[in-house]
C-alpha cells in the first residue's frame, strides 16, 4: 500500500468527546473514525488490523471443525419470545425498530434463537452431530456505558460458535478442545502472557462458564489471578467454595483488573428445549441437542491490543496484527525514489506487506506518522545512503536502529 494513495491522513488531536486511549490514538492515527458513542466505521488500516484478528480466530476454529456462517442481524420477534429473550427487561440493550407494517424487528445483540431455529431444519438424528457452525459478525447493543472505545462498541464484530453435540460427553470434548485454542488464538495476538482462563458464572447446565480476561488498568472486570497455574477467578464467583474446588489457597491469588476478551458457555439444552430442536438418538429416542456457545470479540481485542502495546509516540502493533509488516520511508529524489521503488516491489514480492511513504512531506512527519502508525519494522531508503548500499532499519517496539546491507534486511524481514 502506498501512503499517497492511502485517503486517510494523521492528526495530532482526537475528537474531544473521545475519552478512550484506543479510540483516540486509532482515529489520530486514521484507523478509525468516530460516527458517534460506541460507534466506529473502519479506515483501510484499521480493517486491515481486523481482518488480520478475524483471520487468525478463523484459522483457529476452523482447525477443530468449524463451519463458517453468516446470519442475518435483523432479528424477528418470534424466537426471540419462545425463549424469553425479547423482553427489555432480559436484555436490556436491545435495538428495535417498528416497520411501517406495525411489526417490530430487532438488531441481533447474538444469535443463539435464529441459529437453533436454523439448526432444526439439519439436524435430525445423533448422525447429524455434532456440529460447530460459527461466524464473523456484527452485533448491535445499546451499551450504557460506551466509553472504552473499541472496547465496548454499541455496533460490534464478535466471533460467535455454537456447538450443537449429541450428550454432555461429547459437549465436554469439545469444550476442553475450545480452550486450548482460544488460549492458542491469545498467543498468535502476542497477548498470551497476559491472559488467564478465568472461572466465572455456568448458569443452569454447569458450574462454571469460562472466561479470558487479558490483565489490564483499563479493564472493566476485577479477577483474581493464580500465575502458577496460570488461570484466574472472577469476582462474582469469588468465594471459598470456588476456591476449594479449584484447590487455591487465598494467599495464593492477587486481585487484578482485565478485559474480558472471549468466554465459552455450557448452554445445555435451554434453547432446544425453548426452540424444540431434538433429534433422534441410536437407541430410536428422541431427545434434545445438548448446546453451547463461545464468543470473542475481535473489534474489543483490536482495542485491547491497540492500548496494551502504545507508547507515548503512538500505536505499537504485534507482527501478526499490524496493517502492514514494513513502513518503507523514502527520502531524496530521483535516485532515492528509484531505489525505494524498487525495494518495494522486492518485499512485496516476497510477500512481506509493506506501507511504503512515497509522499513528498519532510522526513520528519514521515518518522512521526510510521510512530504513530506503530507498523513493526521502518525502513529508510535515502540519497546519502545509497552509495554505500546500506537501509537504516528501525524497530517500532524498542526504538533500536541500525545500518543493514541489503542481505540483512532482507533475512531479518523474511
Ligand atoms: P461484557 O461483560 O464485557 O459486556 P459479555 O459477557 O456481554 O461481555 P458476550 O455476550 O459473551 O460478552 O460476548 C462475547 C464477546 O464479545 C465478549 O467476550 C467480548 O470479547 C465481546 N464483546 C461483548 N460486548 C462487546 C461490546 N459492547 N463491544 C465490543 N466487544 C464486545
Ligand atoms: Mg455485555
Amino acid at each position: 500500500m502506498r501512503v499517497s494513495q492511502l485517503f486517510t491522513k494523521t492528526s495530532k488531536s482526537a475528537p474531544a468527546d473521545e475519552v478512550s486511549q484506543n479510540a483516540q490514538l486509532l482515529i489520530r492515527a486514521g484507523f478509525i473514525h468516530k460516527e458517534m458513542a460506541g460507534v466506529y466505521d473502519y479506515l483501510p488500516l484499521g480493517k486491515a488490523v481486523l481482518n488480520n484478528i478475524i483471520q487468525i480466530i478463523r484459522e483457529e476454529i476452523d482447525g477443530i471443525g468449524g463451519s463458517e456462517i453468516s446470519l442475518t442481524a435483523l432479528q424477528q420477534k418470534d424466537a426471540w419470545e419462545a425463549s424469553g429473550r425479547w423482553s427489555d427487561d432480559v436484555i436490556d440493550v436491545w435495538f428495535k425498530t417498528k416497520l411501517a407494517s406495525g411489526s417490530e424487528l430487532g438488531l441481533a445483540p447474538t444469535h443463539e434463537e435464529p441459529l437453533t431455529n436454523l439448526m432444526k431444519n439439519f439436524i435430525h438424528s445423533y448422525k447429524d452431530l455434532p456440529a460447530y457452525p460459527y461466524q464473523f459478525q456484527i452485533k448491535f447493543r445499546n451499551e450504557l456505558r460506551s466509553k472504552s472505545g473499541l472496547m465496548r462498541g454499541r455496533e460490534f464484530w464478535m466471533k460467535d460458535l455454537y456447538s450443537f453435540s449429541r450428550n454432555q460427553a461429547q459437549h465436554d470434548a469439545f469444550y476442553e478442545k475450545i480452550t486450548d485454542v482460544y488460549l492458542h488464538i491469545y498467543d498468535r495476538l502476542g497477548l498470551g502472557s497476559s491472559t488467564y482462563k478465568t472461572f466465572a458464572s455456568g448458569g443452569s447446565f454447569a458450574k462454571y462458564s469460562h472466561e479470558f480476561q487479558t490483565v489490564s488498568p483499563v479493564g472493566e472486570d476485577t479477577i483474581y489471578v493464580h500465575e502458577g497455574k496460570k488461570l484466574a477467578i472472577n469476582e462474582e464467583v469469588f468465594n471459598d467454595d470456588v476456591l476449594a474446588d479449584l484447590g487455591i489457597d487465598r494467599s495464593e491469588l492477587v486481585e487484578k483488573k482485565a478485559v474480558e476478551v472471549g468466554n465459552i458457555f455450557t448452554l445445555g439444552t435451554k434453547f432446544s428445549d425453548a426452540l424444540d430442536l431434538n433429534f433422534t438418538d441410536e437407541d430410536g429416542t428422541s431427545k434434545k441437542v445438548f448446546m453451547g456457545s463461545y464468543g470473542i470479540g475481535p473489534s474489543r481485542l483490536m482495542g485491547l491490543i491497540a492500548e496494551h502495546f502504545a507508547d507515548e509516540k503512538g500505536l505499537v502493533w504485534p507482527v501478526n496484527v499490524a496493517p502492514a509488516k514494513v513502513y518503507l520511508v523514502r527520502i531524496g529524489n530521483e535516485a532515492a525514489v528509484a531505489h525505494a521503488d524498487e525495494l518495494y516491489e522486492e518485499l512485496q514480492a516476497k510477500g512481506i506487506t509493506v506501507l511504503y511513504d512515497d509522499r513528498d512531506v519532510r522526513p520528519g512527519e514521515k518518522f512521526a506518522d510510521a510512530e504513530l502508525i506503530g507498523v513493526p519494522y521502518r525502513v529508510t531508503v535515502s540519497d546519502r545512503l545509497i552509495e554505500s548500499g546500506e537501509y537504516e532499519y528501525t524497530e517500532r517496539v524498542n526504538g533500536e536502529t541500525k545500518l543493514l546491507t541489503r542481505e540483512q534486511l532482507l533475512a531479518k524481514l523474511s
